[in-house]
């Protein structure tokens, strides 16, 4: 009988799966079924492996709520026959990306890996190999009583495990290209794996939704920002959720035209979420003069979510509640699956 764990590979494109084509020069992606002719040490492993690719590998620049439904869908009608999934990744959107599963996946047991690269898995100096074989150790590892390690959706990238809905991008050329700037690592592989950090697992089985509802405005802030080229978004038929990222702990200019564009879309339904732009720390609303207006007036507080958690949990919240904006606020205000310190 195999005793080995079992983990799929989804490969849905990016930087990791492409090689040098000598006809062309130019890097191109490889056919996934040959993994194991350019990563031979998989066969070492003690997992046992099922690759799936996407028929058309995307850079994740193209990445969309629809890509998401699929990768759920698949971790989803694999769970009872995987102990663990993979999903290689481009690393721009990778943070979104895992944010959203982790959203679309909820009461999760088992993990759900996203690893990539910097350097295509066919260049001597790749970082991808040891992404993804750690990523699949990862994905196939048990406590002493046979439980998954991870029990979640998460991001392994250069030596450090982080909770997915926890990170970002930081980095467009270092192998350390991810970050979890409010939450320490789930786990650090030197010579062993050392899984020190939080980690989350919720009661109730796993469900699957993934009706994402995308009508999300997003504006940072900047000094001499101009209200009337933003106008026309402060509109519940464009936009039903705003998200605002602001200064610091959650502060923004006393602008009059900014504050009656807000008023209005408020009193129309819209639901307004307040992250801030720095990456560490949180919103603190009504802690300065210049944030008690968002207090006041019934501007969520996004505390210290990412962007990226910010707007898949809209996306989420949106769909979620199917057009019921006082049930999106209540989604808003709950810490789901880890992904704000309230
Ligand atoms: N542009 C690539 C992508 O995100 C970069 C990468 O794979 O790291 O698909």
């Amino acid at each position: 009988m195999n005793t080995s764990p079992q983990v799929l590979v989804i490969y849905t494109g990016g930087t990791i799966g492409m090689v040098n084509d000598p006809q062309t020069g130019s890097l191109t992606a490889f056919d996934f079924g040959d993994v194991y002719k350019h990563i031979p040490e998989l066969g070492r492993l003690n997992v046992e492996l099922t690759t799936h690719a996407f028929p058309h590998p995307i850079d994740s620049s193209e990445m969309n709520p629809e890509w998401w439904k699929e990768m759920a869908e698949l971790v989803y009608s694999g769970y009872h026959q995987f102990d663990g999934f993979v999903i290689l990744h481009g690393s721009d959107t990778m943070a979104f990306s895992a944010s959203a599963l982790s959203f679309m996946l909820q009461g999760l047991k088992k993990p759900v890996i996203f690893t990539g690269s910097q350097l295509p898995i066919g260049t001597i100096r790749t970082d991808g190999k040891e992404n993804l074989i750690t990523a699949i150790e990862i994905a196939a590892a048990k406590d002493e009583s046979g439980n998954p390690r991870i029990q979640e959706v998460a991001i392994y990238f250069e030596y450090s495990l982080y909770r997915g809905n926890r990170t970002s991008k930081v980095s467009a050329s270092s192998f350390e290209a991810f970050r979890s700037p409010n939450l320490r690592p789930l786990a650090v592989a030197g010579v062993h794996i050392d899984y020190t950090g939080e980690t989350f697992a919720t009661s109730g089985d796993l469900e699957l939704f993934t009706d994402f509802d995308a009508s999300v405005g997003l504006i940072k802030f900047f000094p001499g920002i101009n209200w009337e080229i933003y106008a026309s978004i402060f509109d519940v038929k464009k936009a039903k959720a705003i998200i605002l990222e602001t200064y610091g702990s959650g502060n923004a200019p006393s602008d009059q035209r900014f504050h009656e564009l807000l008023l209005e879309y408020l009193r129309s339904g819209g639901i307004v979420l307040n992250i801030t732009q720095c990456s560490t720390g949180r919103v603190e609303q009504g802690k300065y003069e210049t944030s008690s207006f968002f207090e006041k007036n019934g501007i969520l507080s996004g505390y210290d979510l990412t962007s990226e958690a910010a707007v898949t949990k809209m996306m989420y919240a949106l769909g979620k509640s199917a057009g019921n904006p006082v049930l999106a606020k209540e989604i808003l205000e709950r810490s789901i699956c880890g992904e704000v310190t309230l």
